[in-house]
């Protein structure tokens, strides 16, 4: 196992006044007033105070470790590689939030934007493919239409309802064969997700092999799914965008049309590109972090198809200290890491935030 690790390691390219009132009165009012407002102004004091001060050696907190990027597929029946079951999803969701990981946005992750709570990981949650099962409609016994109770977009969204600190944070990435299969309620689908605070993603218009393609091929694979998106949300930008097959084209002066370019009245500017697998990515703030070159892990736990390198056996890594987890402070405004994590951090990419260090004690 250990050897695995290692291979790994090295192959992964990867928040009133009364007018009769006499004069004692008023004086005893205004002391009151006067007491209300002291009151008032403690309470935000207080407020503010706790959001700032954690206590950093039970919390913990490094903002220069990994996060996962779980990748998922269909959802549906029965398990295989590219499907998981919805009790197995749920299954899923559930050990998660157990092991203290909570949701961000792909486009928080990128900005270093990290409102996740104090002591808690954050994860970042994809869909490829846009299968019907991701986000479908049923009509129930009245014929209404109805989400189905066993979709992608119905788990995450009752499991957020049960666990409000869950936030619901997904990336749906589409393909042009109609994203999530129903014509009829595409309109519908497309703007429920953003109205829900979800994001759509592109996939490329034919889930083309990028291979061997050229700049105008790559151009017209990803301005077909932003414009067709903008048909239905005008507002709306797609600007992440997962690799279909994880593969890139043959010529690397090509791999700036994947993440900007134009086709017909369309401009496009990925922010992130994503890979297939197979391992925890870095944090946003190190050195080394490249957006457009983000790994991702396999929400699955059968062995068979992730290989020792699934979402459980990385919190399972995680947990024995073979990578070092991202954990939050709670502040999206500063950067809290060990002392000795420092050289890795970009400030850079931290911006404005402000960097804090601490030693931990043994
Ligand atoms: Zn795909």
């Amino acid at each position: 196992m250990n050897k695995k690790i290692i291979a790994l390691t090295i192959s992964a390219s990867l928040l009133i006044t009364g007018c009769a009132t006499t004069t004692s009165q008023k004086i005893e009012k205004e002391e009151k007033e006067v007491v209300q407002v002291e009151k008032t102004q403690e309470n935000e004091e207080s407020q503010k105070e706790e959001k700032k001060e954690i206590d950093l050696q039970k919390v913990k907190p490094n903002e220069a470790g990994q996060v996962m990027v779980l990748m998922y597929h269909s959802i549906g029946e029965p398990e295989a590689e590219f499907t998981r079951t919805p009790e197995n999803f749920r299954k899923d969701l559930n050990y998660l939030y157990e092991k203290g990981y909570r949701p961000i946005s792909l486009k928080d992750y990128v900005a270093g934007n990290i409102t996740t709570e104090a002591g808690f990981t954050p994860i970042v949650l994809t869909f490829d493919d846009g299968w019907q099962n991701n986000f479908n409609l049923i009509q129930d016994e009245k014929g209404e239409w109805v989400i189905d109770p066993d979709c992608a977009v119905a788990i995450l969204e009752q499991f957020n309802e049960e666990h409000p600190d869950f936030p619901l944070e997904v990336t749906f990435f589409v393909n042009n064969n109609i994203p999530f299969g129903q014509k009829e309620h595409l309109a519908y689908k497309l703007k429920y997700i953003v109205e829900k605070g979800m994001d759509i993603g592109n996939h490329t218009a034919t889930h083309v092999n990028y291979k061997n393609t050229d700049a105008q091929r790559i151009q017209k694979e990803l301005g077909v799914i932003v414009k067709l998106v903008k048909e239905y949300l005008p507002d709306y930008e797609v600007n992440t965008h997962a690799l279909p097959f994880g593969s890139r084209p043959k010529d690397k002066g090509l791999y700036k049309y994947l993440a900007s370019g134009s086709y017909e009245d369309i401009t496009y500017n990925n922010v992130a590109i994503l890979n297939v697998g197979w391992d925890p990515y870095k944090s946003p703030y190190h050195t080394k972090f490249d957006p457009l070159s983000i790994h991702r892990v396999r929400g699955s736990d059968l062995q068979k198809y992730v290989q020792g390198v699934g979402m459980y056996d990385w919190i399972n890594h995680f947990e024995k200290g073979n990578r070092v987890r991202f954990v939050s402070d709670g502040d999206a405004a500063v950067v809290t890491i060990p002392e000795n994590y420092k050289k890795v951090i970009d400030p850079q990419k931290t911006g404005n935030k402000e960097i804090k260090t601490y030693v931990l004690e043994k």
